[in-house]
């Protein structure tokens, strides 16, 4: 049955809801297994540039982490994963790796949220969309999807098309980097979320889009569900909606 391994926490400064509220919407929809993967520290900027309203702190994480262990504890009759989501730098490779060290998760998500620094995928940065030519954008987040997953430090690609959240699309096909971004991901053994928050986006459409997700499972790639759930009344939300093509097989239990 279906699971949901990307949901948030009011930790994260832009979520909202307890943990167990989380827990309990996601018992309500009928969900056996779930995971959260909250926002990880941002590692990669100095303590006084940490938003606070992107991600939780680092002195919140051991929190965040006992509170999964409790919640596990009390609600036994459901699977309760530790999971992060983990941004993607370039370069910062090193940092995050001896971050991942210290801490025993069941799974860390890769996620490309910025390019060249630009938080792409903040409404509050949308202006600079205008800067870009599209197409030029594209390949610039696949090739850093593609560093991230070639990098070994993620399980799972997150929402592996994110840069079309807003809506804005090249001109040109997106059958080449399609196709060779998940040859990229069965050569780096990374598996791929299908993440049903683009349903609630501008885009309105799921991360991976269609013919993506075929490129995928033409290459044998197996995927994981995900929310994105940043409020406890979206956890599960859109599964209906995910393509039939996408069956029991060729998704995984972390
Ligand atoms: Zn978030
Ligand atoms: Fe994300
Ligand atoms: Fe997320
Ligand atoms: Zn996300």
């Amino acid at each position: 049955m279906l699971v949901d391994y990307h949901l948030h926490t009011a930790r994260c400064g832009h979520a909202r809801g307890t943990m167990e509220e989380f827990v309990l919407a996601a018992r309500g929809k009928g969900l056996k297994e779930i995971g959260f993967a909250d926002h990880i520290p941002m590692y990669w900027l100095p303590d006084e540039h940490r938003d606070p309203e992107l991600a939780m702190s680092y002195a919140e994480l051991p929190v965040y982490m006992e509170e999964i262990l409790a919640l596990r504890a009390k609600y036994t009759e459901m699977t309760i994963k530790l999971g992060i989501e983990a941004d993607y730098i370039p370069g910062r490779e090193e940092e995050l790796s001896q971050f991942l060290s210290c801490y025993d998760f069941d799974y860390v998500l890769g996620s490309v949220h910025y390019v060249e620094s630009w938080g792409f995928d903040n409404p509050a940065y949308i202006a600079r969309y205008k800067e870009w030519d599209i197409d030029e954008l594209y390949h610039r987040y696949f090739d850093l999807v593609q560093q991230a997953a070639r990098s070994g430090l993620f399980n799972v690609m997150a929402h592996p098309d994110l840069v079309k959240k807003f809506g804005y699309r090249p001109q040109g096909s997106l059958h080449d980097l399609y196709a060779e971004t998940a040859r990229v991901f069965k050569s780096a053994g990374v598996y791929v979320e299908i993440n049903t928050a683009g349903l609630r986006a501008p885009v309105g459409e799921i991360y991976p889009n269609h013919e993506f997700l075929q490129y995928c499972i033409k290459h044998g790639i197996r995927f994981t569900i995900g929310s994105d759930a940043h409020l406890p009344e979206q956890v599960g939300e859109g599964f209906e909606q995910i393509p039939l093509l996408v069956s029991e097989s060729n998704i995984v239990r972390l």
